[in-house]
């Protein structure tokens, strides 16, 4: 039980407020966080009193999904594909992602920060409403620029990168984030798991270095796949690869399942 605050909000705007924002029973909105909410045409959900599915299950060995490791990459407006590959151009598919109608495009271009370069980024498609470059923290070390972690699409205010193709070079103004790790999953998978839109999960690793992702946020659409995502950098800490299982122990902020020791 907590009383959000307007402050608490605006805190969090840096990480990105999830859509609907989810209440857990007894929380309470003061009338000027219900505004910054409303403003920003985001909704509220209540949430169960107690995940007692999650606790349950935790209990007979706990709920896992797939690790998901996204290398560098970028999505691309429409408009930003014809800047860098001509009028008319479209993305050639290379490969299928996890989540279905995503792929990654035979198209690469080189990212161009003040202190260097990463060349032969690969660019993710079908090409979306506004450009985004996903690059993980030691990347941006190389390129001299300092992202915040973003959950993705929550681009405002987020620093530009130069883009170089081929054929021409395309300043971002905005868009270079390292994306919050979340977690994909359909609607059964949420019913499964308990959870909704929103939700934050613990997720523990069961490699050789038992490390905790505090608050990986729940993204459910009829079209996703489970698939827990973080970038290169998360999974070198951790030990992980693309196809590894994790297991859920916690939901919201709290422990519904006991961590390995
Ligand atoms: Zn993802």
């Amino acid at each position: 039980m907590a009383l959000i605050t307007e402050t608490y909000l605006r805190a969090r705007l840096v990480s990105g407020i999830p859509n609907p924002f989810p209440l857990s029973e007894g929380d309470k909105l003061t009338p000027a966080a219900a505004d910054f909410l409303k403003n920003r045409g985001i909704a509220t959900t209540r949430l169960a009193s107690d995940p007692v599915h999650l606790r349950e299950s935790a209990k007979s060995g706990g709920l896992t999904m797939p690790v998901g490791v996204s290398n560098r990459h970028v999505h691309l407006s429409p408009e930003h594909v014809e800047a860098l590959f001509g009028p008319g151009y479209s993305l050639t598919p290379l490969r299928e992602l996890s989540q279905k109608g995503q792929f990654a495009a035979k198209e690469t271009v080189t990212l161009v920060g003040p202190k260097g370069i990463i060349p032969h980024v690969r660019i993710l498609g079908p090409s979306r409403g506004a450009s985004q470059v996903e690059i993980s923290r030691t990347d941006g070390f190389t390129l001299g620029i300092h992202p915040e972690v973003r959950l993705s699409g929550n681009i405002e205010g987020t620093p530009g990168i130069t883009l170089v193709s081929e054929k021409a070079a395309l300043v971002l103004q905005q868009g270079l984030i390292v994306a919050k790790n979340h977690v994909h999953m359909s609607p059964d998978d949420a019913e499964r798991f308990q959870v909704v839109n929103g939700d934050s999960l613990i997720v523990q690793t069961l490699g050789d270095r038992p490390v905790l992702f505090a608050d990986v946020i729940v993204r459910v659409n009829p079209k996703f796949s489970l698939d827990f995502h973080i970038d290169n950098d998360e999974a070198n800490a951790a030990y992980l690869r693309t196809g590894d299982v994790v297991r859920v122990i916690g939901i919201n902020g709290e422990l519904t399942g006991s961590v390995r020791g």
